[in-house]
């Protein structure tokens, strides 16, 4: 493996960079049960199940796919996103350990960091500034600044392009999910990294096209 190539780094947030701790689906949850109350007792089993096979994804494309329309999605939308800030709010947001090690890393070897999610910008940005990194990466993106989101490669190439990255045999996509590395083959990079510390398995990241799976963030140095 040639990593010396590398010059960015493209991290997904949730899972992979910031501790989860099943944050992302107790709002799935909560936000299914305020927008759709009659459905929620009879859906809530298969549509929670949805939710974690799709983590990775854009929230709002998930909602659309569950609810087959844009208004009730865009409702569900902004109650997970209140949600989700909600319990950031009472459980505190926080780094994956060894992240903040590996940033450092990584920008001692002139190499981009940079994060992509399925999140809306409305609440990446206040998860960015709780964690004190907007002036830590260089740059981030939301499914919907750059067209779709996971498992499609827009926001990998929005990045390489903001980034002034030539070509993806200098990118390194890392993530917890089948969509994050399914995005990462789609983009055609170099090396597409698949971590244990967030939703899916190392079954599931292999099947989705991993070229290596770790422990976590902190493991990535091992690849240099
Ligand atoms: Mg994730």
């Amino acid at each position: 493996m040639n990593s010396s190539a590398i010059k960015l780094v493209a991290f997904d947030v949730a899972g992979t960079t910031v501790n989860d701790d099943g944050l992302v689906i107790a709002a799935f949850k909560a936000a299914f049960e305020k927008s759709q109350p009659e459905l929620w007792p009879e859906k809530g089993e298969i549509w929670t199940q949805y939710a974690i096979d799709t983590m990775g994804q854009s929230k709002i494309h998930v909602f659309t796919e569950l609810l087959g329309d844009i208004e009730l999605a865009k409702a569900a939308n902004v109650a997970f996103e209140e949600a989700y800030m909600n319990e950031v709010a009472e459980q505190g947001i926080s780094p994956i350990t060894g992240t903040l090690e590996t940033f450092a890393a990584l920008k001692e070897r002139g190499i981009a960091i940079a994060l992509s999610t399925g999140f809306s910008r409305s609440t990446l940005d206040p998860m960015l500034f709780e964690l004190g990194w907007l002036g830590l990466i260089d740059a981030s993106v939301t499914p919907e600044e750059a067209g779709r989101g996971r498992p499609h490669p827009d926001m990998l190439n929005f990045l390489a392009n903001k980034l002034n990255i030539q070509t993806p045999e200098s990118v390194m996509v890392v993530g917890d999910t089948a969509a994050d590395m399914q995005s990462g083959v789609a983009y055609g990079a170099a090396q597409v990294i698949g971590v244990l510390s967030g939703a899916h398995k190392e079954a599931d990241l292999h099947a989705a096209g991993a070229t290596s799976i770790i422990n976590s963030v902190a493991d990535l140095s091992s690849l240099f």
